[in-house]
């Protein structure tokens, strides 16, 4: 793997209380290091703009008018980056910002710039940190074109991009043969070559308060990931330096190949 896209989820960057996780986003820095340090390129696809600008206002619960939704990304995000900038900069890493929306990836003019620009990044050794433009994105919080919490996002920047991998993190430790938190005998799937009608079903609703994409958007991902000939895995972001075994091909998660 040369080229890598790494999807970080809400639940892994946000406590349950509210507060952003500090540990996970330092670990996510220090791994993330390694493999530039490595020769390796890196995008990083990062969620959890809202539930930072929710801990930042106190709010327990995602309001659901759209206005306040995106004024909480509007504080989370740049709060969000400060931190990813301060935890990077520890390291020596160099991060930049690209918000995307879905209009700029369809138009061809627009894409382009993108490519090049993510290109330009990736040559500097610099890990391009993207997330969805909440703010501009008026009907992509809105269930009927949202990328889903970036999962979908993440896949289109992969392919896009052409990267080998994506490696896409969330608060559980793969894709099971039901949701583990409503069923005790849910197995754990090590590896899946195609993602049928079955297998989305098997994929449930969003399992927590902060994430809204669950299982079924991971699952559109890593369908469009395999269209592609691309590798995905599925794997739990409690501790990002999971990344290291995952490029050490140490059997871990779930494997979308
Ligand atoms: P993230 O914020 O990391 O994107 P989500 O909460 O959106 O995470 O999605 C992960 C959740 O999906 C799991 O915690 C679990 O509750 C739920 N889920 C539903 N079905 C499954 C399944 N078959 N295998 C694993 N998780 C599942």
């Amino acid at each position: 793997v040369q080229r890598l896209v790494v999807k970080i989820g809400t639940s892994s960057l946000i406590h349950a209380n509210g507060k952003i996780n500090l540990q996970a986003i330092d670990q996510l820095s220090y791994t993330l290091t390694g493999l530039v340090n490595e020769g390796k390129q890196v995008i990083l696809v990062s969620s959890g703009a809202i539930g930072v600008g929710m801990g930042q206002l106190g709010l327990a619960k995602r309001p659901r008018e759209i206005q306040a939704q995106q004024a909480l990304a509007s504080i989370g995000q740049s709060e969000l980056m400060t931190v990813y900038q301060q935890r990077f900069a520890v390291y020596g890493q160099k991060i930049s910002q690209i918000l995307l929306t879905h209009d700029v990836l369809d138009f061809p003019e627009s894409r382009k710039h993108v490519h090049h620009t993510m290109e330009q990044l990736l040559e500097w050794g610099v890990i391009p940190v993207v997330n969805e433009n909440d703010t501009v994105a008026v009907d992509e919080l809105d269930h009927r074109t949202k990328f889903g919490d970036n999962d979908q996002l993440s896949a289109i920047v992969a392919t896009r991009s052409n990267a080998d991998l994506l490696v896409m993190l969330s608060d559980i430790d793969g894709f099971y043969t039901k949701n583990p938190h409503k069923f005790a005998d849910a197995k754990l799937i090590d590896v899946l070559h195609e993602i049928t009608e079955s297998s989305l079903r098997q994929a449930g609703g969003a399992g927590t308060e902060l994430g809204t994409g669950g299982m079924v958007t991971k699952l559109k991902a890593a369908q469009s990931i395999l269209a592609n000939n691309k590798m995905m895995v599925l794997a739990n972001g409690a501790n990002p330096s999971i990344i290291f075994k995952i490029m050490n091909n140490e059997p871990l998660g779930t494997l979308f190949v």
